[in-house]
């Protein structure tokens, strides 16, 4: 992943005619830190697992930047990851830079106790880093609004204050924001409404396979169900269901609640990760993990529009061969900034302590969306490069324009 990070960058660089100093920088994280985590387990032993907190580049502001726990999060993982958010934030206007964490665990064999401890252990290492004005955490794979809480707690022990501005993604009661949980999700929802608009396509009846129903997929699929789409397929990491008349978000939720699993839903047909590619649909929402849209599946994809909801669903290669086939992909930096844009709005609520009106966030949330999506149709346009590189090219030149602003200290 940091390899097509380093090739994206490499090329919007040269796009850009950027200062050599200020892509070499741009290239390697600020700050990185390389923890590890002793934990007490439920059965008395102790187990030590590695913790990753690395700043991309902190010009524009603080930087922000979720965690995550899975057993395929390494240096370069979380390198790769936060380079992204640099270009996230940037592209969106926020006043931060990118940064990202994670802990390599599987998170599925531990008890909760045992995740507490170790994201208590974690968040105290990592404690010289993070804070409300240098680096904000929020949730990302296998985290959520309870790893937020035990985070934004230890921080706030250890400070001897209530500080909520230290995460975000936090439950409502702790400083949480209206809106923050189905916000990645609703952003792919006002994305995919724009390039449906922009392709001409009828706003109602179109079908959408998913991939991943977890915090983004199934908000994906709940909004998407409710502007009128048919969700034809979902999969999550053990497979799942296809029904070309449709599923209900709803009734999957509650049949994954009830303790069921995704691929035995009786609402549809069995399907695996690898049959989800073929399924006929009009929109193509990856909402996993990085890395699935690749030079094998991506010329399978029937769809005519790929919303990457997920961080890095598609590799150079992927992509290279939906931009062949003439397939809209809107890039992750956009598709999915929904999430750290509410975070935004969450900390600058924290701050002030002054709470707003659901309506009013999802509101801000569609214009900012909406404006990004327009932008960066309109340099892929004016440029005759795909709305990634269009994308790209705004971020990075905003970085770079401030870095130059800036100027390089000492
Ligand atoms: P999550 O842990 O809530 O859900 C992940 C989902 O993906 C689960 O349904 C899981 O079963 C499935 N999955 C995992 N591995 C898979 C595989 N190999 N094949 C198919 N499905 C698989 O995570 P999330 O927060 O929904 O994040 C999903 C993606 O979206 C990640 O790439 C994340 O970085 C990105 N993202 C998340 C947010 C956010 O606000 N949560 C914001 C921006 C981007």
């Amino acid at each position: 992943m940091l390899r097509d990070a380093h090739e994206q960058l490499d090329g919007t660089a040269a796009r850009l005619q950027l200062d050599p100093w200020i892509h070499a920088r741009l290239r390697q994280p600020e700050r990185a830190l390389v923890v590890s985590v002793p934990t007490l387990m439920d059965d008395g032993r102790v187990e030590v697992f590695t913790g990753y907190r690395i700043q991309h580049n902190n010009t524009l502001g603080p930087t922000k930047g979720g965690i995550r726990y899975s057993l395929a999060v390494d240096f370069d993982e979380v390198s790769a990851l936060a380079m992204l958010m640099t270009w996230k934030c940037a592209l969106m206007g926020l006043p931060y830079g990118g940064a990202k964490g994670g802990v390599a665990c599987d998170t599925r064999t531990m008890s909760l106790r045992e995740i507490e401890r170790m994201t208590r252990r974690y968040t105290s290492e990592i404690f010289i880093m993070i804070g409300p004005d240098t680096d904000i955490p929020a949730p990302d794979m296998y985290t959520n609004e309870t790893t937020m809480a035990w985070i934004m707690d230890t921080y706030s022990m250890q400070r001897g204050i209530t500080v909520p501005g230290v995460v975000t993604g936090k439950p409502l009661l702790l400083g949480g924001s209206l809106g923050r949980v189905d916000a990645t999700g609703r952003g792919v929802s006002y994305v995919v409404t724009e390039a449906v608009k922009l392709l001409g396509l009828p706003a109602k009846g179109l079908r959408v396979a998913i991939q991943g129903f977890g915090k983004v997929g199934s908000a994906a699929a709940r909004l998407l169900h409710q502007a009128g789409y048919t969700l034809v397929a979902v999969t999550d990491i053990l497979g799942g269901v296809a029904n070309e008349r449709g599923l209900d978000p709803q009734t999957l939720q509650s049949h994954l609640q009830e303790g069921g699993k995704l691929f035995e839903f009786p609402g549809g047909d069995r399907i695996t990760n690898e049959d989800l590619f073929a399924v006929d649909c009009d929109v193509f929402v990856p909402a996993a993990v990085e890395g699935q849209i690749t030079g094998r599946t991506a010329p399978r994809i029937t769809a005519k529009i790929v919303a990457e909801g997920a961080n890095g669903p598609s590799t150079p290669e992927g992509d290279r061969v939906l931009e062949d086939r003439g397939i809209l992909v809107i890039p992750d930096v956009l598709a999915n900034a929904g999430g750290v844009t509410v975070s935004y709005f969450e900390w600058v609520q924290d701050l002030q302590f002054y709470f707003w009106k659901e309506a009013e966030i999802n509101q801000r949330l569609q214009e900012i969306m909406v404006e990004a999506f327009r932008r960066v149709q309109a340099m892929a346009d004016a440029q005759k490069v795909s709305m990634r590189q269009a994308a790209l090219m705004l971020a990075v030149k905003r970085v770079a324009d401030a870095m130059r602003l800036r100027g390089l200290y000492p």
